[in-house]
């Protein structure tokens, strides 16, 4: 057999260099999980061989009868976690997702509305350099003095702009959204409603997040963060949807989709349905308060929005004097994986930032429970303190590499 450390030691090594990280640094990227090996064993399997451009048994290549299986299970499972009434796997990651939703209602020129990337939205929501900003009129909602989404000037804005297409969903929103009253917005100035979930995807799964599902024309997401899938997309819409957004992907967008990842997708989602996925979900809630709870009450920094109802949240580091930039290097220099994030009317250029984004998904799957997320929050806020302390800094380290030890991801 041709193995890969034989075939391609350089690589190889990088893989393995890589998966020692994973297992030795603790993890607070919001964004970010560990897949389970069942999920890996899919996407790692041949059908990453096959070409099989169009859906389920209406297919241009021969040869599909076995994927069909693999995406129709994919299509099923998704339909069913989250009271779907039709779902594309195929989009190969969130933004792809997110052009076909733009593909199917809209013309280039069309208004469209979206939370603004500097208080949380995500690029693919209007920002001025992705295709959404480039292509789009892009009308931007943001937060309100209690730093919570301005419900009340979303409504007005899109009054007087009548966008063609609203949003709702973020990448750095820590509370929850309420998806009915966007919703009736969109219905009365007839606008097509979107919810981007990605980032809450696997709360909602596990009932702990409001569900956008019942209120939105079309739901996307990616299925790698919350979720706990492989990289990549998925939409989910009212069957009245289903042939502009399946166009819109294949031939619109895309052309043989990713059989390996749809099949890693099915995996996901079948895990999704566990009871102990819910418990999971309960664990990532925990977590994510009580770090925020520490470093918020404990350790003298703020907290944006004030807490977080999710498993992620933003702190503000302006009181301790260190950008987000100098932060995430300190951070990662004590084995603390983050990444800087502007905070809401950040006085820094966006790639130095006032902020760090914190989430527990990532964490919380390798085993982590409150007792470790308050050590961890005490860890972080050790490195704020002393960013440029060699010493701090190694004290802080081999205390993550004793909680690592403890906590391995995949234990090989
Ligand atoms: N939508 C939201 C809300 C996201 O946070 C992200 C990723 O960060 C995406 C879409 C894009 O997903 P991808 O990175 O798979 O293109």
């Amino acid at each position: 057999k041709n193995t890969l450390a034989s075939t391609d030691p350089e690589l190889w090594e990088a893989i393995t260099a890589e998966n020692r990280r994973q297992e030795a640094h603790i993890e607070l990227i919001a964004s970010e999980n560990y897949v389970s090996h069942a999920v890996m064993e899919a996407q790692g399997s041949q059908l990453t061989n096959k070409y099989a451009e169009g859906y389920p048994g209406k297919r241009y290549y021969g040869g599909c009868e076995h994927v069909d299986v693999a995406e129709q299970l994919a299509i099923d499972r998704a339909k069913s976690l989250f009271g779907a009434e039709a779902a594309n796997v195929q989009p190969n990651s969130g933004s792809q997702a997110n052009q076909a939703v733009l593909m199917a209602f809209l013309k280039p020129g069309d208004t469209i509305m979206g939370m603004s990337l500097a208080e949380g939205g995500h690029l693919t929501h209007g920002m001025a350099l992705n295709m959404s900003g480039k292509w789009f009129n892009v009308v931007s909602y943001g937060l309100d003095k209690n730093e919570a989404i301005d419900y009340d000037a979303m409504e007005r804005l899109a009054h007087e702009h009548k966008p063609k297409l609203i949003i709702a969903g973020a990448s750095a929103y820590s509370l929850r959204i309420d998806f009915e009253r966007f919703a009736k917005v969109a219905k009365a100035v007839g606008a097509i409603f979107m919810v981007d979930m990605a980032h809450y995807a696997g709360l909602i799964a596990a009932g702990f997040y409001p569900n956008p599902v019942p209120h939105a024309d079309v739901v996307t997401t990616t299925t790698h963060k919350t979720l706990r899938g492989p990289r990549g997309g998925l939409i989910l819409m009212k069957e009245e949807h289903a042939k502009a957004i399946n166009s819109a992907i294949f031939p619109g967008l895309q052309g043989g989709p990713l059989m390996h990842v749809i099949a890693a997708k099915a995996t996901a989602f079948k895990e999704a349905m566990k009871p102990t996925f819910k418990n999971y979900q309960e664990q990532v809630l925990a977590n994510a308060r009580v770090m925020a709870r520490v470093l918020g009450e404990e350790r003298g920094l703020r907290i944006v929005s004030g807490g977080t109802e999710s498993h992620v949240f933003l702190v503000d580091l302006r009181n301790k004097h260190v950008t987000g930039k100098v932060a995430e290097a300190a951070l990662g220099m004590a084995h603390i994986t983050v990444n800087k994030n502007a905070i809401p009317n950040d006085p820094e250029k966006p790639f130095v930032t006032s902020g760090i984004r914190l989430g527990s998904p990532a964490m919380t799957t390798r085993g982590f429970t409150e007792i470790e997320a308050e050590k961890i929050a005490h860890l972080v806020a050790d490195v704020l303190d002393a960013p440029d302390d060699v010493a701090n800094l190694e004290r802080v380290r081999a205390q993550v590499s004793a909680l690592c030890a403890k906590f391995p991801v995949y234990g090989d």
